[in-house]
């Protein structure tokens, strides 16, 4: 930051808001209707605002009692749950309780969907998911209402014009240098600036440096979130917590062709099994599939841990699961939510013609082609045809009915990559919504909220991060606009 920049306001105004997901917007609605002036800097095209809010399944985690919502809260952050203080966890509990209340003024008509993903934690008797409106969870319609809410407001949003670093003078946040058509601006924020500008799932060098065990994994959800709010949180001397805590990974297809992942289908045919680099089984298929599943968690030795990816990871059908269905599905969110539906073929000949999927007549031939080791694998593939033949899986526990032989020529497999819905950490935050220091203290009128610096520690229950985007988006922007203007 330089004294230049500060003195070439080109713009100014109360509040400035970094991103337009359901955090960035439920922040501008609120200092809107605060009384601020605010103005919301997107990166995106105004076509493709909403990050992953938009495309996301739209689900809001309603906890029905506060008391109830911190003992679980407890529970899904385990040994985490240390670096979260006690007005933390009062505050994120009563924001999400009070949720419901503030989206029902908004409109909403809220429909409960079965999903508590740890009912064995105490407390879970509290959860309660909520979609806007009967059908199918995702779809949207959350996001149009809320969209629809803040386009009503006088905000003046800037699209295709990311923030690039903030502007800090005499240690408080000042305003923000943000780049459109090609150049910098200056922009002042008399009050405050709230980062809003979601995760680094498309960030493949934080994601390495960050994330551990996952050197190549493809995100969900918004390609514009890249981490941005990390960086620029670093620069003016935030703390970071939960960087290494993400939802997922989820065993997903990557298409050469296709930017981003789909997810799989296991169609309720039951020959094939996933192998890892060594071509033996490193899991009870079928449980990283799903987001509905824990979230990417898995139970090992009795503790809930990342599913571990052997890559690369490979799975390994038969004809009669080539036959049965799709074993591919045209669920890319971001993708689908924008028009581009993949039609994968019901007998998967397409995507075998496509060579997405190999084929080979014997499986010696499969693992020369795609080099796994030739033994290891027709010895993996013998002793789980000894598991489904004998209706119990000594290695991994997978259902009996879920199990069927791996035996009829020709045989296939299909490489898998993971995918996420989203990251979880960035810049610390109090229960005020101020971006925390490396040092312990405020940044003066810094405020964050959503998925950046996401208070998910550990274990995620469906439908928490869009609670936690309306319950500190709410406070952020209550107290950014409260902040007394700067001359
Ligand atoms: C497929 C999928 C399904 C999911 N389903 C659910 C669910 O049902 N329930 C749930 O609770 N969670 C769900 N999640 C997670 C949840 O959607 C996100 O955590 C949450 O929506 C994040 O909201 P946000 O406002 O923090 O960020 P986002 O909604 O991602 O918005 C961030 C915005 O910031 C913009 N941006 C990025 N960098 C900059 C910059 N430098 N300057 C300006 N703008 C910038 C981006 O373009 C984007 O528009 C899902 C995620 C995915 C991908």
């Amino acid at each position: 930051m330089s004294h230049a920049e500060q003195k070439h306001w080109e713009l100014e105004t109360d509040v400035i808001v970094i991103g337009c997901g359901f955090a960035g917007a439920t922040a501008a609605i609120t200092a809107s209707d605060a009384g601020a002036e605010v103005l919301m800097l997107e990166k995106a095209p105004k076509e493709h605002r909403g990050g992953n809010s938009r495309v996301s399944a739209n689900l809001v985690f309603w906890p029905t009692d506060v008391e109830r919502a911190k003992v679980y809260f407890t529970g899904l952050a385990g040994t985490y749950m240390d670096n979260i203080p006690a007005d933390m966890l009062q505050t994120w509990a009563e924001g999400m309780h009070e949720n419901r209340a503030w989206l029902e003024g908004l409109g909403m008509d809220p429909v409960e969907f079965p999903l508590c993903e740890f009912p064995e934690i105490d407390g879970s008797d509290c959860v309660r998911v909520l979609m806007h409106g009967k059908g199918d969870y995702g779809q949207e319609r959350l996001w149009k209402l809320i969209a629809g809410k803040l386009d009503a407001r006088p905000v003046d949003i800037r699209y295709e014009t990311p923030a690039k670093r903030l502007v800090r003078e005499n240690g408080s946040i000042v305003g923000v240098i943000a780049e459109t058509e090609g150049r910098e601006i200056a922009i002042r924020a008399r009050r405050a600036v709230v980062l809003t500008c979601g995760g680094f799932e498309a960030n493949p060098e934080m994601v390495r440096t960050y994330l551990d065990g996952l050197p190549e994994i493809y995100p969900d959800g918004s390609p514009y979130n890249t981490g941005d709010g990390v960086r620029m949180g670093i620069e003016v001397g935030a703390d970071l917590w939960h960087m290494n805590n993400v939802s997922g990974p989820i065993l997903s297809f990557k298409a050469p062709e296709i930017e981003v992942a789909h997810w799989i289908n296991l169609p309720h045919c039951n020959s094939y099994m996933f192998v890892g680099a060594d071509a033996t089984r490193f899991t009870r298929e079928g449980e990283p599939c799903s987001v509905g599943d824990r979230h990417g968690k898995v139970l090992r030795n009795g503790v809930w841990v990342q599913q571990p990816i052997p890559a690369p990871v490979h799975m390994i059908f038969d004809e009669t699961m080539r036959a049965f269905g799709p074993v591919g599905s045209a669920h890319a969110d971001w993708d689908v939510s924008h028009g581009n539906r993949y039609d994968w073929s019901k007998d998967n000949l397409r995507e075998v013609e496509k060579g997405w999927i190999v084929k080979a007549d014997t499986l010696d031939d499969l693992a020369a082609k795609i080099g796994l080791p030739v033994a290891k694998l027709k010895e993996s593939v013998a002793r789980f045809n000894m598991f489904a033949n004998a209706g119990r899986d000594a290695d991994w526990d997978r259902p009996a009915d879920r199990m069927a032989p791996i035996e009829t020529a020709p045989f296939y497999a299909m490489k898998l990559t993971p995918a996420f819905v989203n990251t979880q950490g960035g810049p610390r935050r109090d229960k005020e919504a101020r971006v925390i220091s490396t040092e312990g203290a405020p940044i003066p009128r810094l405020y964050s909220a959503g998925e950046l610096g996401s208070i998910y520690s550990y274990l995620y229950q469906g439908g928490g991060n869009i609670g936690e985007c309306f319950a500190f988006g709410r406070i952020a922007g209550r107290n950014a606009a409260a902040e007394a203007p700067m001359n």
